[in-house]
Formats: structure tokens, sequence, C-alpha cells
């Protein structure tokens, strides 16, 4: 079986399976004054550490909670309506991951273009709209089914201009390409451990200030009264050994985007358009739409040749379902005819020339009349 589908999960990655395994020794809570709660402790403050300094941000700014989900409707929810300040309305790229744009009541939703990247006309409209509330904008730095990268920093230019607050969605962009809060110019921004090698179940919300968040959870005061429960030491152990580990990868990723090039290139030779190939792009991540092939189709032929891939965002239900992202990008019919091709860092050249060959193999085939 070769493993394609890295914006679903990544692998685990051996420093993260080491720091688990070593995590899960440890009996002590975290909260607990003897000496094995300080050690718990100890280990969880420096996990919080290395993962404040990737993005950089002070280790009171980092919350700790189970993903990029729950990081996206803390922050959304906290920052939208929080029970000691004024509301804010909530504006969203209309490509954005569920987590976002099912947070809460529904965001006016920004257009993008038919490459994917979000239109900045239109935020810049948006936000000098009627608005008397000010507003929490959200966007995503790369998109999950195309890799398209959206202009943040300029979008973060524009947030400021309104006095708008900007949190951005870099689940699929931390370890993958530098992402700092500084660099964006966000207030928060969300990561997730199994997207980046680590173990599922732990990821961070992180705030550009140390501030007061109303908790998803409450009770336990954790994270400083911003997230309740005991925190999964082993997966956030491993997410910040992941994290190091991917940064010091990053050196290394024209590899990558050579292999994604190769994919692309051949793609296109059998037909296939590739979405949002005039945009920036991750360097592991390709969508390749296929005309007149069903995208369940394709999945269950390149499943049966060994190679696990996938169609629109089903990382969530399992189902392959209409992709909102390539409707959003107005690509129509492609948007049920395309598969995502996402490299994880345990790739190999041997697989990817042999996924190039299964896909030659399966776009040659007469495609099955329903
Ligand atoms: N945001 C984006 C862009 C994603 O791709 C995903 C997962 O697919 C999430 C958020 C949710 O992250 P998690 O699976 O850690 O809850």
């Amino acid at each position: 079986m070769i493993y394609l589908d890295a914006n679903a999960s990544e692998p685990l990655r051996a420093e993260a399976r080491e720091a688990v395994l070593a995590a899960l020794e440890l009996p002590g809570n975290p909260a607990s004054v003897h000496g094995a709660g300080r050690r718990a402790r100890d280990l969880l403050e420096g996990a919080r550490e290395r993962i404040a300094g990737a993005v950089g941000v002070e280790p009171a700014g980092v919350v700790l909670c189970s993903g990029g989900t729950e990081a996206n409707v803390l922050a959304l929810r906290a920052l939208s309506a929080p029970s000691d300040g004024p509301r804010r309305r909530v504006l969203a790229g209309s490509t954005e991951h569920a987590a976002v744009l099912e947070a809460g009541p529904a965001p006016r939703v920004l257009p993008v273009d038919r490459d994917g990247v979000i239109r900045l006309d239109a935020l810049e409209r948006a936000l000098a709209d009627d608005g008397e509330e000010p507003a929490l904008v959200c966007l995503m730095l790369a998109n999950n089914e195309t890799g398209v990268i959206h202009p943040v920093a300029e979008a973060a230019a524009i947030c400021r201009r309104h006095g708008a607050l900007l949190h951005v969605d870099a689940v699929q962009a931390v370890g993958r390409i530098p992402v700092t809060l500084d660099a964006l110019g966000a207030d928060s921004l969300a990561l997730s451990g199994h997207k980046i090698g680590g173990p599922k179940g732990a990821g961070a919300l992180a705030l550009r200030t140390v501030r007061r968040l109303d908790p998803l959870l409450a009770g336990g005061g954790q994270e400083r009264g911003r997230r309740g429960g005991t925190p999964a030491l082993p997966a956030v152990a491993g997410l910040a050994a992941a994290l190091d580990a991917a940064g010091a990868a990053l050196a290394d990723r024209e590899t990558l985007a050579g292999w994604r090039d190769r994919i692309e290139a051949a793609a296109r030779e059998c037909g296939a358009v590739v979405a949002g190939e005039g945009a920036p792009r991750l360097d592991n991540t390709s969508c390749l739409a296929l005309p007149g092939r069903r995208a369940d189709g394709q999945l269950i032929a390149l499943d049966l040749a060994g190679f696990c891939v996938s169609a629109g965002a089903a990382c969530s239900s399992g189902k392959v379902a209409r992709s909102h992202v390539l409707d959003a990008m107005g690509l129509e019919e492609l948007a049920e005819q395309s598969v995502r091709v996402s490299l994880p860092w345990s790739a190999t050249q041997a697989g990817v020339e042999a996924f190039i060959a299964a896909y030659r193999r399966m776009a040659a085939r007469p495609p099955r009349v329903a």
C-alpha cells in the first residue's frame, strides 16, 4: 500500500512516536503538586514552549486542545461572542474547512477566484459595509483540497485598517511552509498534530496576545481557564516533536515539489485539469480533475491498485461528497471528478513513479457507464 493522503493525516514520525511512548510512562497529572505531577508539568510546559516558539508567540498564548477542529471552533466562538466584550460579526472564505463554516452561526462567506484564492477586493468591501459591529475574519492559510495558499498577510493588512480581528486556520500549512503569527499579521492561528506527523488528538490555538477566552469546555481551569480537562500529555509531546522534525525538514521542500510537478505533468497528459494551478500552492498537494470520470470510480480504481488518495474533503465523513471548495472555484462538474494526491513526509520517488503508472492505467480505461 502506498499512502498519498497526507492532508487527511500524515504517518507518525519516528520522533513523535518516541515522544509519545516516553510520555505514556509518566503517571502524573500535570496539575498535581507532587513530584510525578511536576515531571508531567515540565514535559507539558516544555512542549508548549516549543509549539509557541515554532509559530512565534509567547508560551502563555498557546491553548493546547484536541486538534484543528477544536482550535478553530474555540477561536471563532470565543473571539466573536466573548462574555466580557463586544460581539463581532464573522466573515470567512468560501473554501474554508467545515470546522470553520459550521463553528457557530453561519458566517458571511467571501468569494474566491477561479484558482481558489480569496478575493481581497470582496474582503475590503465586506469590511467597509454597513457594520456597526466590528468583525472577526477567518481565513485558511493553505487549502486542504487544493493546497492553494491564500495571501493572508495582505488580508491581515486590510483587517487592521478596518479594526477587524483575523483568525487563521493554518492546519495544512504549519510544518509545510514557514508560518509565524507575526509574518502573517494574524491575531490567532490553529494547528493540528496529525497533519504534521504527530499523533491524532492534539492541536493548539496560538494567540498573538495572551488573552482570556470563554472556554468550550468549562471546569478544571486548565490552560488558564481557556480549555478545561486534563491535557493529553502523550499526544501533546508527540505534537511538539513532530513540529520540530517538520521544521527541520522544511529545508528540503524542493524534492516534494518536484514529485508533485511530475504527478501533475503526467495527469495533464491524461487529460486532467489541476485545480488552483495558477495560484501559489503547497509543495505536497495536487487536486486532479479528470473530465467525465466520477471521483468515487477513480478512488476505487486507485485503491484497488494499492494507492490511498482521497476525493473532496473525505477526511471527515468517509463519504465521497461533492467538493464545496471546487464548487466555490466555479469548476462545475469537475467538482465531482477530482481526486486529491497529498504527499506525506514519508513519500518516496519509487512510490511517486508507481502512482504515476497507476494513474495512467486508470485514466486509459474507458469510464464505467452507470
Ligand atoms: N482545518 C483544515 C484546513 C483541515 O484540513 C482540517 C482537517 O482536515 C481541520 C481544520 C481539522 O483538523 P483536525 O482533524 O485536527 O480536527
